[in-house]
């Protein structure tokens, strides 16, 4: 997808952390960060950068993937990547290495602090994490890809609906829709709630049947060629009451608000603001218990988290969706997603679901 200097130039950007850090090498080893400095996608790797180097350490199952998608040198481990990682550390006779204090586990930077005993470990945290927060045109393709996939899998599942089915069935037919339409899998597990359970923000699908006059809530994310999608939908199954009705014009007002909020130069806290000056004014903002949104790209949740207190400001390239709910418990829930891109005046929507209440 991306071509090897769009890697190598990532790797660029990513000097001047190292050097803020007084470290000469950073050590990548959460996979979505080696994926997007490296073009790797396997699952066990790590790797090391330099002002003039970067190696990829991996282990004999990915001996020909590993070269094939990266333009990196490639390390072999037989056994555990530590100890290759520590021979490439004194041969290139490095002193101080930064590591990803958020993404390594205990256990890892253990092991790591034995093997390289004498070379000093600097945590830092995000300095992968905030170049990916701002998507390159590539990448903004890739998103883009994935919402579309994303969008018709949900219509071509809803044909196969009907009252009866078992949110479990439902769930089912989304991901394998995905799958049929050509996407890697699923961005985070699918989730379809309905009745009472929509109040459930994260609900599990259950193996009940779907009935009528009821709310149903999708929410669902596909991921193509490594980048997510993420939409949530909520459909009236017969004809919801007014109640929920009125709840859902809250809702859907409050994301048009938020998203008519994005564009470059504000913070996330006002976009959220938007979202939550709305539902106040009806009587409903103490029911939305999450935050307004968050970044997207390789992973499902990225930065910048569109939050109360998030002073981030928003930027051209910015992949980010735009999620108000309000949650009754014992009645139901109502949430509406879009995934959306800052642009250099506003932002534009890329999901192409419709949002208007849909009966089904
Ligand atoms: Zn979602
Ligand atoms: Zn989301």
């Amino acid at each position: 997808m991306e071509n090897p200097p769009a890697f190598a130039l990532r790797r660029q950007k990513l000097l001047p952390a190292l050097r803020d850090a007084r470290a000469g090498a950073y050590l990548a080893t959460a996979l979505p960060n080696i994926r997007y400095l490296s073009g790797f996608t396997g699952s066990n790797a790590a790797l090391l950068i330099t002002d003039e180097r970067a190696i990829l350490f991996t282990d004999p199952r990915y001996r020909t993937q590993a070269s094939r998608e990266s333009d990196c040198e490639v390390r072999i481990a037989k056994g555990p990547l530590s100890s290759e990682i520590a021979v490439a550390v004194q041969r290139l006779r490095l002193k101080s290495i930064a590591l990803e204090r958020n993404r390594i586990g205990f256990e890892e930077y253990q092991v790591l602090a034995s093997v390289l005993s004498g070379v000093r470990l600097k945590p830092i945290s995000g300095a992968v994490e905030a170049l990916r927060m701002v998507k390159s045109a590539d990448e903004i393709a890739a998103i883009r890809n994935s919402v579309e996939l994303n969008s018709k899998a949900l219509d071509q599942a809803l044909r196969q609906f009907k009252p009866s089915m078992t949110e479990v069935d439902l769930a089912a037919e989304i991901e394998y829709r995905m799958r049929r339409l050509g996407a890697d899998g699923t961005a985070f597990d699918t989730i379809v709630a309905s009745g009472e359970r929509t109040a459930l923000p994260h609900a599990h699908p259950a193996r009940r049947p779907i009935e009528r006059n009821q709310l149903l809530l999708v929410d669902m994310g596909a991921n193509v060629a490594g980048y997510a999608s993420d939409m949530t939908r909520t459909f009236g199954v017969g004809r919801p009451d007014a109640k929920m009705r009125r709840m859902y014009r809250a809702v859907l007002e409050s994301q048009l608000a938020a998203i008519a909020a994005v564009k470059p130069g504000v913070t996330c806290a006002q976009v959220d603001r938007a979202a939550r000056s709305v539902l106040r004014g009806y009587g409903l903002e103490k029911l939305f218990v999450h935050s307004t949104g968050h970044g997207l790209g390789l992973e499902i949740h990225e930065r910048p988290r569109i939050g109360r207190k998030e002073a981030a400001k928003l930027e051209p390239g910015m992949a980010i969706t735009i999620e108000p709910g309000v949650y009754q418990e014992g009645i139901g829930g109502i949430r509406i997603e879009d995934t959306v891109v800052v642009t250099s005046r506003g932002c534009e929507i890329l999901t192409p679901t419709g949002k208007e209440l849909a009966l089904l």
